[in-house]
């Protein structure tokens, strides 16, 4: 599944709620559903007033995927904005190069919590792509 949609804040809504729609086929429990979306809120949030600094004409590009073994959920999030110039520290809990938005820098944190595996890949000018993923019924599968 892959959806492009326009660097606004309104469609961060639309972004979150494809990305719950598409996990459905999974069978998550609500409390996965959540943390998937906080994932990619985070990102896409990241995207807009970041890589693109507001600019409402970039373009966004959220991916969903399937591992093979059936369970792992795959989600990228991608712009073509600006870029991290040092991904390493930009990653460090509470970093943050918009303090003056009221940014607490928890973005990436929270994408690390809420998600098994996360990697950043960016590049200064030509934008950034976040790869997540997270196994879907391992709950269930311990009852
Ligand atoms: P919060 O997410 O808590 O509101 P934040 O967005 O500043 O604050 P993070 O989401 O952790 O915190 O991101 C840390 C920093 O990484 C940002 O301040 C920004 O400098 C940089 N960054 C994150 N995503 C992008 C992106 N897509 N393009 C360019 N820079 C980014
Ligand atoms: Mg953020």
């Amino acid at each position: 599944m892959e959806v492009v949609f326009d660097s606004r804040s309104e469609n961060e809504g639309f972004a979150r709620v494809a990305v719950a729609a598409f996990m459905t086929q999974m069978d998550p429990v609500l409390e996965e559903v959540a943390d998937v979306k906080t994932a990619v809120s985070e990102a896409v949030t990241n995207s807009i007033i970041h890589g693109y600094e507001g600019r409402t004409s970039g373009k966004i590009t959220v991916w969903c995927g399937i591992e093979k073994d059936k369970k792992t959920i795959l989600v990228t999030v991608k712009d073509q904005g600006i870029g991290i110039e040092n991904v390493e520290q930009a990653m460090e809990p509470l970093y943050t190069t918009r303090p003056d938005m009221d940014r607490s820098g928890m973005g990436f944190a929270f994408m690390e919590a809420f998600m098994d595996e996360l990697q950043v890949i960016s590049k200064l000018g030509e934008g950034t792509t976040i790869i997540m993923s997270k196994e879907i019924g391992k709950a269930q599968a311990e009852e």
